[in-house]
């Protein structure tokens, strides 16, 4: 393909972009295929001649829409929002064009930069204490990562080098492996799965420990299980406190974890995927108290502030941590200018070596929607899961399962696990609208994320009716059921 060819194509591609987003609604919102379907409907080996353009678009929508769930479907109510938007998409676009490897400030300055100052523009719009931004000089800043998991790993494996050298510094009788197979971290036993995974992946114990009856981590439980370890002869180097958690989106209580962490010496990561973009709104901003104790923060603009996957901010109070912990610098990376508060070499702060130009999203979308626009689209998706929440709570069949504050709703019927399952099934095989469930305590739970852009009122309302529907035909199903002949 040639740039004339290219300039034709992408036009055209822009235009099916825009049908495609216009018109999601009348796709289902979840696929009809079974497991394998892909496999017979393209050849088994690339092709040896080049094909069409043409061709391949043709196969885009009988291949691939037919195994796509349509996650921008206003009637997509699953697992938690991705973010899309325009400005998001565009900016991909010449990301994708400029094409460049940011791993350090020579491999592209622009790349580096704009990404430093994005952290801070986005640390400053949703009220992050001064430390964590990098300003010119400061000992903070931020970095974006591809996924909140791996900033969880990130700031887990920075701990656990902090802790190694300060103790082989103390004690130099103890062995690296000594010391780290003493470690042990914590979250809440409500903590998404990736924290588990990073205790995985980094060879440190992660511990759960038990939330309270409203699913939020509090300073009494995290001191006995750190007063248990202590007396075992374990060393305690990590916590990850959750703001906004995956099954109910309940928040961790950092006023009485973090002068804990702060006084026992141990790394506190605030994990806020999903709730961290309502800190844009200062009236949501009381669920962030005492995020002043942490050591690192992160959260998902690719979730819940327009900005296409992938994008995860990820700030740390003391940048020196990360680079101590991370820094290789062979030949062939090396350039003149030294680290400092005005050169970063990203690839310090981060897993793999090669980044891409992230920033052009986050500045896009930041300029293009503005705090103003931005703080607009978290209201109205609050305001949705409220008109949701009234809906349930006006029908006396159905209980509330934990409390809402953002864009989740968590709600079940009346009733036992297997009637909650039945009615998911249901709800998922007529495909209208998708959801998933969560479990909290031994309850079998529904979720209702409001998660598309485009979501209005009437797609909620329609939700709720058909939720209704089911579940009147399953109640009355239920009762012949048990009727005994
Ligand atoms: C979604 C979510 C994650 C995982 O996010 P990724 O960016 O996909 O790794 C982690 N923690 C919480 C609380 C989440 O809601």
């Amino acid at each position: 393909m040639n740039s004339e060819e290219f300039r034709k194509k992408g036009k055209e591609m822009v235009d099916y972009i825009a049908n495609y987003l216009e018109q999601i609604e009348s796709r289902q919102v979840f696929p009809d295929v079974e497991p394998g379907y892909l496999r017979p409907m393209i050849p088994n080996s690339a092709p040896e001649e080049g094909e069409t353009y043409e061709d391949i678009m043709k196969d885009v929508e009988r291949v691939i829409m037919p195994g796509v769930t349509h996650w921008h479907s206003p009637y997509f109510f699953a697992y938690f929002p991705t973010a899309s938007s325009y400005p998001a998409m565009l900016a991909d676009m010449l990301c994708g064009a400029i094409g460049c490897i940011g791993f350090s400030w020579a491999s592209s300055p622009a790349c580096t930069e704009l990404e430093t100052i994005m952290l801070d523009w986005l640390g400053k719009v949703i009220g992050l204490p001064e430390e964590f931004l990098a300003g010119s000089k400061g000992e903070g800043g931020g970095v974006i990562q591809g996924t909140a998991s791996e900033a969880t790993l990130m700031a887990l494996l920075a701990a656990r080098t902090k802790v190694t050298r300060r103790l082989l510094a103390e004690n130099p009788d103890l062995s690296e492996g000594e010391i780290v197979h003493r470690m042990v971290a914590y979250s809440s036993d409500q903590a998404h799965s990736s924290v588990e995974r990073a205790g995985l992946i980094s060879g440190v114990r992660m511990k759960k420990v038990q939330s309270d009856e409203n699913y939020e981590l509090r300073g009494k439980a995290l001191r006995k299980a750190l007063e248990e370890d202590k007396a075992e002869g374990f060393i305690p180097v990590f916590v990850c406190a959750t703001l906004g958690t995956t099954a109910s989106c309940s928040f961790d209580n950092l006023m009485e974890l973090g002068p804990i962490c702060n006084s026992e010496n141990l790394w506190l990561h605030v994990d806020a995927a999903y709730a961290g973009s309502a800190f844009i709104c200062p009236e949501f901003r009381y669920l962030m108290k005492g995020v002043e104790f942490a050591d690192s923060f992160n959260f998902n603009p690719h979730k819940w502030l327009l900005v296409n996957f992938d994008c995860s901010a990820f700030w740390v109070k003391k940048r020196s941590d990360l680079i101590g912990a991370f820094k290789i610098d062979p030949v062939y990376l090396q350039y003149d200018q030294q680290e400092s508060g005005l050169v970063t070499d990203y690839r310090h702060w981060q897993i793999p070596l090669g980044r891409r130009f992230r920033s052009l999203k986050l500045w896009f979308v930041l300029r293009m929607y503005g705090v103003k626009g931005l703080q607009d689209y978290i209201r109205k998706h609050v305001r949705l899961a409220q008109m949701f929440l009234d809906f349930v709570k006006n029908d006396e069949r159905f209980e509330i399962c934990a409390q809402v504050i953002l864009g989740l709703v968590c709600f079940r019927l009346k009733g036992s696990n297997a009637l909650n399952k039945s009615l998911l099934q249901k709800i998922n095989n007529l495909k209208k609208i998708h959801l998933v469930p969560c479990c909290l305590g031994d309850k079998f739970i529904l979720r209702f994320a409001v998660c598309a852009r485009t979501v209005e009122p009437n797609h909620v309302e329609f939700a709720w009716k058909h939720i209704e529907e089911l579940a009147t035909e399953l109640l009355t199903e239920g009762g012949k059921n048990n009727k005994t002949p």
